[in-house]
C-alpha cells in the first residue's frame, strides 16, 4: 500500500487554516494510503519556549487528528520528538546541502521580513522537515500551499544525498496539495497563521466560534444594499463549508439586498457549526484521558520506528556509518 505523511505543529491552537489547508485533505486519503501523521514538536521548539505550552499543545493536536477520524487501527499518529533519530538524519542531510539554498525558504525569508527571531532551527526548518519526510518513504505528502516549497526542496536533498552515496538510497515523494483550497486566510485577511494570532480554532466552544466568526470584518454597506459575496472573507471560509446550492443562495440574496453582513456570518456560522460540531464534542472527551493519548502515541512510535530505523540504517552505512545499535566486533 502508498503511503501518506504530513505533521502539524504543536504550537497555538489549531485552526481552520490546518483543517481545510492539510487535516481534511489527509484523513480522505486513508483508504487508498498508510497514513502517517504526526505532531510536529520538534519544529514548535523554533517559537514555542513553553514546556507545559509545549506539552499540552501536543495533545491537542492528537485528539483533534482522532476526533476528525484518523483510524489508529490501521494508520500511524506519532510525535516527532519521540523519534529522536529524525534530528540525526536532519544533519546528514544539511552536509549536502548548500547555505543559498536554504535561504531561499519560504520560512526563513518570512521570519527575516516579519523582523520575526531568526534562530538556527528557523533557518534549519526545512532541513528537518526533510528529514520527516524522507525517512519513512512516503508517495504523498499532503500540505497546504504554503509547505509545497519545503517539500521540493526535501526531494532535492534526497537528489543530493543518492548523487552523493548511491542512486536509489532515499525514495523522493510526491506533494500533493488539493487545488480547490488555496490558502485560508485569517481574521485580518493574512494567511491564517498562529503566529499572526488571527486563527479561528478548530475546536473552541460553540460560543466562542460564534464571537470569533462574528468579528469578521465586513464593509458597512447599508443593510437594504445589494452587496457582493465573492472576494469576502466570508465566502473565502463559506465556500469549504457549504453546499454549492447553499453557496449560490446566499450569494443571491445578498447581491438583491436586504441582507446584511451580520446574516451572512452568522450562516457562516452555522455551516462551520454543523461541520465541526459532532468532532467537537469527541475532542473534548478525547483530550481529557492523556494517559490513553500516551498509549496511542507509543503504538504510534514504535510502528513509525520500524519503517524510519531501516532507512537510516540504510544511510549510515552508504556514508561510511555503522548501523544502529553500533557494534565494535
Ligand atoms: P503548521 O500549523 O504550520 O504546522 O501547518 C500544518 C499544515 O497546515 C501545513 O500543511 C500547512 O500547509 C497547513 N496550513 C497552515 N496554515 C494554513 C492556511 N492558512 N491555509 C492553508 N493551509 C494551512
Amino acid at each position: 500500500m502508498k503511503r501518506s505523511l504530513t505533521g502539524i505543529r504543536a504550537t497555538g491552537e489549531v485552526h481552520l487554516g490546518n483543517y481545510l489547508g492539510t487535516i481534511r485533505e489527509a484523513l480522505n486519503l486513508q483508504q487508498e494510503y498508510e497514513c502517517f501523521y504526526f505532531i510536529a514538536d520538534l519544529h514548535s521548539l523554533t517559537t514555542n519556549k513553553d514546556p507545559e505550552a509545549l506539552r499540552n499543545q501536543s495533545y491537542d493536536v492528537v485528539a483533534t487528528w482522532l476526533a476528525l477520524g484518523l483510524d489508529t487501527g490501521k494508520h500511524i499518529l506519532y510525535r516527532q520528538s519521540d523519534i529522536p533519530l529524525v534530528t540525526e538524519f536532519s544533519w546528514y542531510l544539511s552536509c549536502v546541502t548548500g547555505m543559498g539554498f536554504l535561504q531561499k525558504a519560504h520560512s526563513y525569508k518570512d521570519a527575516t521580513a516579519k523582523g520575526q527571531e531568526v534562530n538556527h532551527g528557523v533557518f534549519a526548518y526545512p532541513l528537518l522537515m526533510a528529514a520527516d519526510i524522507l525517512m519513512y518513504e512516503p508517495d504523498l505528502v499532503p500540505v497546504g500551499k504554503d509547505q509545497k516549497q519545503h517539500v521540493e526542496m526535501a526531494r532535492d536533498m534526497a537528489g543530493s544525498i543518492n548523487a552523493t552515496y548511491g542512486e536509489g538510497l532515499l525514495k523522493l515523494p510526491e506533494v500533493h496539495i488539493n487545488e480547490t483550497v488555496m490558502t485560508i486566510p485569517g481574521l485580518d485577511g493574512r494567511k491564517m497563521s498562529k503566529s499572526y494570532n488571527n486563527v479561528i480554532p478548530l475546536f473552541c466552544t460553540e460560543k466562542q466560534l460564534r464571537k470569533k466568526i462574528m468579528s469578521i470584518t465586513t464593509d458597512s454597506t447599508p443593510l437594504e444594499e445589494p452587496k457582493v459575496l465573492k472576494g469576502t472573507l466570508l465566502a473565502d471560509l463559506f465556500v469549504h463549508f457549504a453546499t454549492q446550492d447553499q453557496y449560490k443562495d446566499l450569494e443571491s440574496r445578498l447581491s438583491t439586498g436586504g441582507l446584511g453582513w451580520g446574516h451572512a456570518k452568522q450562516e457562516l456560522f452555522e455551516v462551520i457549526n454543523e461541520d465541526l460540531k459532532d468532532a467537537r464534542e469527541r475532542y473534548f472527551e478525547l483530550r481529557k484521558d492523556t494517559a490513553a493519548l500516551d498509549a496511542l502515541l507509543k503504538t504510534g512510535r514504535d510502528k513509525a520506528l520500524e519503517v524510519g530505523q531501516p532507512v537510516l540504517d540504510r544511510v549510515r552505512e552508504a556514508i561510511g556509518f555503522k548501523k544502529l545499535p553500533v557494534s565494535f566486533s
